[in-house]
């Protein structure tokens, strides 16, 4: 079961210009600022009551947000959605005919699982997010 909106994924080019426009004028809170080279990423994270804004820049041409980028512009990447348990929402949805990236989950970003299912079955890339048991 998908519970909540855990974090909402958005691409961008320029990281710097974007923390001002969203910490010093939108006014949301920073919580985080990281590079994950395996995803050849920087990465800044604000709050907004529990749910997260990821903006996401690419720090190499073959990241895959530069090729997102690349195709759509900026913009929404993806939504992550909570769930009670990782590994039956993806046999769920499996089950049902939906096109899945990870048939698998792996270890995300602060201890969780993860895994996408592939935009084409779900019209913007979703991430599910939980516990795998
Ligand atoms: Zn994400």
């Amino acid at each position: 079961m998908l519970k909540q909106i855990d974090h909402i994924g958005i691409a961008v080019k320029n990281l710097e210009e974007t923390i001002k426009l969203y910490k010093n004028i939108m006014g949301l809170e920073l919580i985080e600022q990281e590079e994950v080279e395996s995803q050849k990423v920087k990465v800044a994270k604000f709050d907004i009551n529990g749910v997260h804004i990821e903006f996401l820049e690419p720090t190499a041409p073959d990241s895959p947000i530069a090729k997102f980028i690349e195709k759509k512009g900026e913009g929404l990447h993806h939504i992550a959605y909570m769930t009670d348990n990782i590994n039956k929402e993806l046999e769920n949805l499996k089950s049902k005919g939906i096109k899945l990236i990870n048939e698998e989950s792996f270890d995300g970003a602060s201890g969780v699982k993860v895994a996408f299912v592939h935009p084409k079955s779900s019209i913007v890339l979703t991430e599910l997010v939980g516990k795998g048991e």
